[in-house]
């Protein structure tokens, strides 16, 4: 029996967010920009600490806000499965301000918007394009603080370019995800290829 669980990744249009999961499951990246306009799902299979789990990513197209109720989640193809997701990634881009801006009022609408009983999910917010630091609009220490302490969120820095820190953001979140038992439900074993990283392994 494995375990799935649901992981929508949301942020301002051209963060990296397909980057970012592309880089992941397949170990590529392209310098072209290819506006993502439909919600598209990944299914890899991952092993983290010897325990084999199914993901569903959520590649999420750009939404205005977080969809406040079910009809409203329903009526909008781009955000279906966003609001009963078991954890986010919520992707910014390090140089751009307005991307941070972006993530700040989707954190805060998750925050208000889910069921009180959901409202612990896992929240992993992302800093990409470490690559390109130095024209970072804020010092990553004040960012981590403020994200940590303030939002009680987790917060990775990565570079879906030159895949930094990519698999460590998922493990991160996973773990989260995991100690918090939050598991959707169950499915059989499904093995694919596999390509192994630390001891956060894709299948
Ligand atoms: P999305 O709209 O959030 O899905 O963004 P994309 O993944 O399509 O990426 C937008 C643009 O940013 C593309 O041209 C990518 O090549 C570029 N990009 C993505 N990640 C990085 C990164 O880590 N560093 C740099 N320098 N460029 C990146
Ligand atoms: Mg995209």
């Amino acid at each position: 029996m494995v375990e799935t669980l649901s992981i929508a990744v949301i942020g301002a249009p051209g963060v990296g967010k397909t980057s970012i999961i592309r880089q992941f499951i397949y170990n590529d990246f392209s310098e072209a920009y290819t506006p993502t306009r439909t919600r598209y799902v990944y299914r890899p299979s991952v092993i983290l600490n010897g325990n084999m789990y199914e993901l569903k990513i959520l590649d999420v197209p750009p939404i205005s806000s977080f969809p406040s109720s079910s009809s409203q989640e329903w009526l909008d193809l781009r955000c279906r499965g966003v609001r009963n997701a078991n954890a986010y990634i919520l992707v910014y881009d390090i140089c751009c301000v307005e991307s941070f801006e972006y993530v700040k009022m989707i954190r805060q609408q998750i925050v208000e918007h889910r069921e009180s009983s959901s409202s612990e999910v896992p929240i992993l917010v992302v800093g990409n394009k470490r690559d390109l630091q130095r024209q970072r609009f804020m010092p990553r220490r004040a960012v981590s603080v403020l994200v940590k302490k303030t939002w009680k969120c987790g917060y990775v820095e990565c570079s879906a370019k030159f895949n930094w820190h990519v698999v460590l953001l998922f493990k991160e979140l996973l773990g989260i995800a995991v100690a918090r038992g939050m598991r959707q439900n169950h499915t059989s074993i499904r093995l694919q290829g596999a390509l192994q990283r630390n001891r956060c392994t894709i299948m």
